[in-house]
């Protein structure tokens, strides 16, 4: 970035006031509150100050040291017959990953009471599914219910919904149904081919339709540009109303699929996708996700100054490892984070 710099003020209009093309970069309007050049040029502002920035945004609407605790179980692991690029589960692949049936339902209740009983407050199911059939949307059901009645909020991952698959969720009581957008369109071709941004965007509304609440987030990392990125973050915050949740991954580079040798992300350049995610979703719970194991304490801590509130909590997430749960209660512990929903 050039151009002289201008101290930040907590006025947030002003944010951008210091770039060099203020003036230029289009205003936000009620259909497009967050136009891409804003989003851009939040990711080019100062690192200090997109810091200060996300932090005065995070710390007007969350309690301080609020974290959410969630738990991730692969209910159906591998087989899947969708290309995603980043993804080990895809039968396109030679990964190692074996491919599974859906759990039991008494499997699945084991798991939840587990995580229940290390402090999460959220379990997450995930099926690799392209899109699930009738009778798979019975069976998860069961489990929502089961999850339901441990006392932890639900969250569903099965791929793409048909609107009466949405509403059967949201009558078994689903609270949140993950959806991601993985990357900004422009790029997301180069990352699958199997399916369509489009197709993305209407199983989130056919989500939001049902009246459960969207988990939505994508992936950084794949080789996409700084464009790429706040394009990603634009198309969330311009959702009506933006997810309730938002996942922030960073790729972990998988031996066998396509991209496994993608330029690793500098670090910093991860903090400045959750600082800008914050800013541009006051609301949402931005959620440190896939990758988070090897961005080790300091760039942790750094998400969490950024704004991060929710991790992923659990040996395992799907398929690929995340920091044993003892390791992350120590960190919180040092940080002074914690679950306020089950600190009660
Ligand atoms: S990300 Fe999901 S849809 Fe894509 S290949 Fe993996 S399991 Fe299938």
């Amino acid at each position: 970035m050039s151009g002289p710099y201008t101290p930040y003020t907590s006025d947030t209009t002003s944010a951008l006031h210091w770039h060099p093309q203020a003036a230029a970069i289009p205003q936000a309007t009620a259909a497009d509150p967050w136009p891409v050049a804003q989003v851009q040029a939040l990711f080019e502002m100062p690192f200090m100050a997109l810091m200060l920035h996300a932090q005065t945004v995070h710390h007007a609407h969350w309690p301080a040291g609020d974290i959410e605790l969630a738990t991730l179980l692969s209910v159906k692991t591998g087989g899947c017959p969708e290309n995603c690029g980043y993804c080990p589960q895809s039968a396109a692949y030679d990964t190692g990953v074996q491919a599974g049936k859906l759990m039991d339902l008494a499997e699945v209740t084991r798991a939840a009471q587990a995580a229940k009983e290390a402090g999460a407050s959220r379990f997450c199911m995930g099926a690799a599914w392209r899109a699930p059939k009738d009778r798979d949307i019975a069976l998860v059901s069961a489990m929502i219910a089961a999850v339901k009645a441990l006392g932890l909020e639900s969250c569903a991952t099965l791929g793409m919904l048909a609107p009466h698959q949405a509403q059967a969720l949201s009558d078994a009581g689903l609270d949140y149904y993950n959806h991601n957008l993985d990357t900004g369109p422009d790029y997301y071709r180069d990352v699958v081919s199997t399916r369509q941004y489009e197709e993305r965007l209407d199983t989130l509304s056919h989500v939001r339709a049902a009246g459960i609440r969207v988990c939505c987030g994508g992936i950084v990392g794949m080789g996409e540009t700084p464009v790429d990125r706040a394009a990603l973050l634009a198309q969330l915050a311009n959702m009506q109303p933006y997810p309730e949740s938002v996942p922030i991954n960073s790729l972990v580079r998988v031996p066998g699929t396509p991209l496994a040798d993608s330029e690793p992300l500098d670090p910093l350049d991860f903090v400045r996708v959750i600082a800008v995610a914050r800013i541009v979703m006051p609301q949402a719970r931005i959620r440190l996700s896939a990758g988070r194991q090897q961005l080790g304490e300091a760039v942790q801590t750094l998400c969490f100054m950024a704004g991060a509130n929710s991790i992923f909590y659990g040996d395992k997430l799907l398929v690929t490892g995340n920091p044993e749960a003892d390791s992350d209660a120590k960190l919180l512990a040092k940080l002074g984070l914690a679950s306020l929903k089950t600190a009660a």
